[in-house]
Order: C-alpha cells, then sequence, then structure tokens
C-alpha cells in the first residue's frame, strides 16, 4: 500500500503559531507529510466590499497554491477567509486549501488546537483519496453528510459544528459502509479509526477539561485522594514503629544468647 504524500503550504503570514514540527512528525499507516513550505506575500484579493478583513475566492486561492508536478498532494492553510464562507476548498486532484481564519478562535476558546484541526482535515482528504478515484471526484458529495454526528465527514455548513468533530472524530456507519464500497486496502476504516482515535488533547488539558465539566467531582475525588494519602502516610509510620521494635527485640535476643 503507497502512502499519500501531503506537502503543507502556509499562505500568508501566520496570525498563531502553529507547531510544525508536530505536523511534519505525523506517522499515520496512510500518509506522510513530506515537506512543509511557506508563501508569505500574496496578491491583493480581488474582493473590494469596503471591509478590511482579506477574502479570497476558490479561484484566486488555486493560482496561489498551483498543481505540484508529482502526485504529491499539496495541503495549503491559509489565514484567511474564503469569500462563500467554507472553510476547506478541493482546488483540483492534487491540491486542497484549509481556511483557519474565523474558526481559529472558535477552536481556542474551545481548548482545541490549531495542530489538531489541520491533522482532522488531512485525514479527510487522505481518506477521500483512498476511497475515491480523485480528491476531486464529484462523489465527495456522496459521503459527506450536512447532519453533524462527530463524523469525519460532518460538513459543517454551521462552523460551529467542528467543535464536535475536530478531536476523535468517528466514522459513522453510512461513511463506513460508503468506504468499504470501495477498493481500499484491507482493514482501512478500522486502522483509521484507529488513528483518528489519537486526535485529541494533551493529558494536561484533558485533565483541565475533566475538572471544568464535572467540578463537584473533581473536588470530591481531590478530598478523598487526600484522606487516603493521610491514612497511608499514618498506616506507614506504624510501620516503621513496629519494625524499629522487632529490630531491637531481634538485637536483644541475639545479645542474650551471646552472653549465655
Ligand atoms: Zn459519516
Amino acid at each position: 500500500m503507497e502512502k499519500v504524500r501531503i506537502k503543507l503550504l502556509f499562505l500568508g503570514h501566520p496570525r498563531h503559531e502553529i507547531d510544525k514540527k508536530k505536523l511534519l512528525g505525523l506517522k499515520s499507516k496512510y500518509f506522510e507529510v513530506v515537506g512543509i513550505e511557506s508563501k508569505e506575500k500574496l496578491p491583493e484579493a480581488k474582493k473590494n466590499d469596503g471591509f478590511l478583513d482579506v477574502e479570497y475566492s476558490v479561484k484566486e486561492v488555486s493560482s496561489m497554491v498551483g498543481s505540484p508536478k508529482n502526485n504529491d498532494i499539496t495541503f495549503a492553510i491559509m489565514n484567511y477567509r474564503y469569500d462563500d464562507g467554507f472553510y476547506l476548498h478541493r482546488l483540483n486532484p492534487n491540491a486542497v486549501c484549509l481556511s483557519i481564519s474565523g474558526v481559529d478562535q472558535l477552536l481556542l476558546n474551545n481548548s482545541i488546537s490549531l495542530e489538531n484541526f489541520i491533522i482532522k482535515n488531512i485525514y479527510e482528504v487522505v481518506a477521500l483519496s483512498f476511497a475515491l478515484d480523485s480528491v476531486c471526484s464529484e462523489e465527495a458529495y456522496n459521503i459527506v453528510h450536512v447532519d453533524t454526528r462527530g463524523c469525519l465527514f460532518d460538513m459543517n455548513g454551521d462552523k460551529f459544528d467542528i467543535i464536535y468533530n475536530t478531536e476523535s472524530p468517528c466514522i459513522c456507519n453510512e461513511c463506513k459502509s460508503f468506504i468499504n464500497g470501495k477498493n481500499i486496502p484491507e482493514g482501512f476504516v478500522s486502522g483509521l479509526e484507529k488513528e483518528l482515535k489519537k486526535i485529541r488533547k494533551p493529558l494536561l488539558s484533558r485533565v483541565e477539561t475533566f475538572i471544568k465539566k464535572y467540578p463537584l467531582f473533581s473536588i470530591g475525588l481531590t478530598l478523598f485522594s487526600s484522606f487516603l494519602i493521610s491514612v497511608l502516610a499514618s498506616l506507614f509510620v506504624e510501620y516503621l514503629k513496629l519494625n524499629v521494635k522487632f529490630t531491637e527485640l531481634l538485637t536483644s535476643i541475639l545479645v542474650c544468647a551471646s552472653n549465655s
């Protein structure tokens, strides 16, 4: 099985720091990140509606990203909006572009990293390139669904829904049967599901989220843990005392025995 080769391309000046090392080091059975490039100076957006925010059309982004000469897939990431409000567009069979403008604050407010959002979308593109003849195939519309199921293929028409399917997205039964009907490697769906579960917050963030979600339980658990630690500490001290007495007793017996 050949892995999909992904080349990351950052467009424009990043508004947030992104851990590129993490993205470059991604490990997957199905894809590899072969390089990261940046294009900081972008042409001026044609849309001029009097507002100061920058919005690009799909056509403009296509010409900025271009098409790789080999079979790699260019996965571009830009800090500007699309003029149609979507955040991910397939530009040609070998290039897609993800806009993180507008969704960045939504993710950060929900303690979801931009890196995880990028990784989730890389998986979506990789899954499409395995299941379909081309990333650009019209068949993609048969798998993406408008209702939000926490699935890798949720459309997220309402951008707020990305908070439900960025971390550990599932593959819903309908999508599973669609993919399994295609010419895919053996165990593809279960392998993909296993890797998707790894898209999650770091441990400290998960603990923080748990405490925020269950404050009373967390307080109870802290009190119980403190109680348990103090009981164990007392038992340990008693054990040490007994041990000292036992050693003293043993020494006395040995002294008596040697004197007699
Ligand atoms: Zn689905």
